[in-house]
This record gives C-alpha cells, structure tokens and sequence, in this order.
C-alpha cells in the first residue's frame, strides 16, 4: 500500500555487484581524462570509434544506411553525437542527451601580468561557481593555443604525478577581518582569480623579468609566444584525478559530475546496443552551463541536420525529419541535487532525492511556479515506469530543492521544442558546481541500468 525507495546497494546481485565496481573504475578514468570539453569529447570518440562508430561524412561518402550501422558526428571538437541505426528513423529516436562542460574558469584574452615578483594570470569564470571554492586548492591548466601561422598546439599541464600545478592565493585569516565580514559573495571576486604561473626572474632583466621568464619558457615547451594568447582557449580546472570517498569505497570525487557522469553512464549504455528497434541515440552537448548557446550548444541545429543527411539518403525531406524528432522519446541527462544532511533546510524531505537510491526522474525542474520547466507528460512518465519495472531498474523522484529556494533548467526544453516526449533523469550529486563534486556508486550504476533499458 505504502510506497518506500530502494536503495540500490541492496537491490544488486552478486553479477550486478561485480559490474558497479568495474563501472567505477572505468568512470574514474574517464574523468581523470576527461577534464575539458574538448577532452571529453576526445574521449567519448575515442572510444566510440573503438566500438565500430563510423563518422558521418563517412556514411555520407559510402551513400546508404542499414539498421545496427553505428554513426557519430563530431561538432568541432566539442559536443558529439552517436547514434546506432534502427529499423525506421522515420518512425522517432530513443535519445539520451547530457552535457560535457562543466563550469571552470577561462583565461583571459590577454591573462599575462607581472606584479610583486609573482606572474599571474587573469580568468574570467565561466557557468555558476561560487568563487571562493577555487582559491588555495592545486589547478591545472588545458586547451588549445594557435601560433601566429595557425598551427595548433594542446596544452596541458598539472595532472600528472610530477608536473607542477597552478594556484589562486587567498587572504591570509590574520588580515582578513574585513573579509570575513563580507556575505560569502563578496568574499572573492571575479577579478581576484589570478592563477599564480611563475616566480622566478629573468637574470638581470629590469624590465618585468619574471612576465619575461615565464615567457620563455613557454616559447621553448610549447613554442607558443604572448600574442598567442589572444586567440586560444585555456581553462583552469582542480589538478588531479577522480578519487574513492569513505573507507568502504562507496562514493567519489572527482571534477565535473555535472554533467560528465551522465555522458559516462550514457556513452558505457549505448556501446552495447546492437541493432535496436527505434534508432538509439546519445548526445553529448557542449555551452549547457551558459544557456546552450553557440554552434556546439543543443540550441544549435546540427543534431538536426545530421538526421536531416541520414533520412536523405533514403531520399526522405524535411517531413520526414520533422516526424522523426515529434515521434521521439528523449531522456534529458542531467544530474540533480542530493540531500545532504548538512543542509536539509533547501530541500524538502518528501520529494528530495537520497544517494544510493538510483537515478532521478524530475517531472520538472524550473524556477518559482516551474518557470522555464520542461513538465513532462505524465503518460510518457508510465511508460518509463514500467520500462523499469520490468528491467528492474533502480529509481527514485527528485525535485531540484524546496520551491522558491531556487532551481535550475537542463537541456531538456529544447528537444521538447520539435514536439519529442522530454524527461529529466540524472544521479543525484552533493557539492554540485564544486571544483570536486561528490557522487554515490550505487546510482552510476543505477543511471548506466537506466540509460540502457530505455536505449534498447
Ligand atoms: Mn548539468
Ligand atoms: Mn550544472
């Protein structure tokens, strides 16, 4: 009569126990990897390719599409698409969408400063971060630098055991009575988060002699000079790989569970599906954390277009395409909050999500009265139910916080735009936007069963 949760570490079997260690340890190393959105990208079409993905262009080059035929797209390097043919593209997609940026701090098109004998580096943040988290903490430094002849060369310094690291300096607690004065908002700002580079002066050079030294070395291990700057990328993210949480090894920390578990969980589900019934489809979108926008955001049209060139190889139009995406049924991949009893006032007990007790349908998300929800349909909702129920998948409802506290949107609005069936379901996380995140084992595994079910 009573409904009750079921906590996914005692609903496995002695197999199904033995895959969510195994998962866990695959997902560290994805995400150790995976530090950027370009290098989540790079990973995610590492491996796709691995498992028989073929590119676009190449299906495009050999002129026909057969059922089970495993196909991605690579938006520039940023956001991708992978896709396993079903009978009828025509007749709607299963589609699990997530993101793969995650926020951090960009550098600055002009970052280089020198001042007390100290070089550092100006950023400018990107997505939600609560700025203080990001001081006194060891940082690494990734993206890509173009020289003045348009050669492209990748950086990427502070993950490996003997590299050295970068740092944001904090106010010492003996000067800070007026910081810590301040609402915690205020107590770091934009503009203090210098990331120190270098500290040792060119010999006899009056004039900025460390800006000058850090220079040449640059020049001599990446061959890149000043004015390269002004046109590359490079983020600062936390130094360091995924690690275990708590002596039994049931969580982990890593950098960017929003939303790099759901690209994870997603991507390990669709490389074991062999020729589905329904087309099956994993997005992993770039710009989500800053509105979706830009040409590797979901706002962006080339998901569309890439179905648009697959239904025209069977000679189908614009129709066809527009069919196809209203008969589809999408999972919006995103995490959500967890309840933490540290702060159970921002949540209401009865409709937050617990960890270990699996993957999260939020019927909707939004803000005050679900403004800018996607409210998904309570008969698409039934039958993900009984899906599950039937593939004994763990899962659990979730609302983002208590109303009027706050919220958050995902990508899930946009996809419901072409008229597809939208819901979001993701792995609760505590510490969400952290420079390290924290997530339970038992509901990456509870998302990979999930994602699975639901793509096959
Ligand atoms: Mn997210
Ligand atoms: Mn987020």
């Amino acid at each position: 009569m009573f409904y009750e949760k079921t906590n996914q570490w005692n609903a496995l079997t002695q197999a199904q126990e033995k895959r969510l260690w195994k998962l866990a340890e695959d997902y560290k190393a994805f995400l150790s990897r995976a530090k950027t959105e370009r290098l989540a990208n790079e990973e995610i079409l590492r491996r796709a390719e691995e498992a028989g993905f073929v590119s676009l262009d190449e299906i495009l080059k050999r002129g026909k599409i057969s059922p089970g035929d495993k196909i991605y797209l690579n938006q520039k390097g940023k956001a991708s698409v992978l896709l396993v043919m079903g009978k009828d593209l025509e007749e709607g997609m299963d589609i699990v969408g997530s993101h793969i940026d995650v926020p951090r701090l960009d550098l600055k098109p002009m970052p280089l400063y020198e001042e007390g004998n100290l070089a550092l580096l100006k950023t400018h943040y990107y997505g939600g971060v609560k700025k203080y988290q990001w001081t006194a903490i060891p940082l690494a430094i990734h993206g890509v630098v173009f020289t003045k002849d348009g050669q492209r060369v990748d950086i990427s310094i502070g993950e490996k055991e003997d590299d050295p690291v970068f740092y944001i300096n904090d106010l010492l607690i003996h000067l800070s009575a007026d910081q810590m004065k301040k609402a915690l908002s205020e107590g770091i700002h934009a503009e203090q988060l210098n990331v120190l580079l270098g500290h040792r002066p060119k010999k006899d050079e009056k004039e900025l002699p460390v800006k000058k030294a850090v220079l040449d070395i640059l020049k001599k291990t990446h061959g890149i000079i000043e004015e390269d700057f002004l046109t590359a990328e490079l983020e600062i993210v936390p130094a360091g790989a995924a690690r275990d949480v708590g002596i039994d090894r049931a969580m982990i920390c890593g950098h960017g569970h929003d939303d790099r578990v759901s690209a994870y969980t997603s991507l390990a589900a669709i490389m074991e599906i062999k020729k589905p019934e329904r087309t099956a489809v994993c997005l992993f979108a770039d710009k989500e954390e800053v509105g979706s926008m830009g040409n590797t955001g979901m706002e962006s049209r080339y998901f569309e277009n890439m179905i648009a060139e697959l239904l025209a190889l069977s000679g189908k139009g614009e129709l066809a395409v527009r069919r196809s995406f209203a008969a589809s049924r999408v999972i919006s991949a995103d995490v959500t909050v967890c309840f933490d009893p540290t702060f159970p006032e921002v949540t209401e007990k009865y409709n937050v999500a617990n960890a270990g007790c699996g993957i999260v349908m939020s019927k909707y998300t939004g803000v005050r009265g679900k403004a800018g929800s996607n409210d998904a349909n309570a008969e698409f909702l039934s039958d993900l139910r009984q899906l599950f129920s039937k593939k004994k998948v763990v899962w659990q409802s979730g609302e983002l916080g208590k109303v009027d506290q706050g919220g958050g949107g995902t990508i899930a609005f946009i996809l419901a735009n072409l008229g597809a069936e939208v819901v979001d379901m993701g792995v609760p996380v505590l510490s969400m936007h952290a420079p390290m995140e924290l997530i339970s084992k038992a509901d990456l595994y509870s998302a990979y069963t999930a994602y699975k079910a639901f793509l096959e």
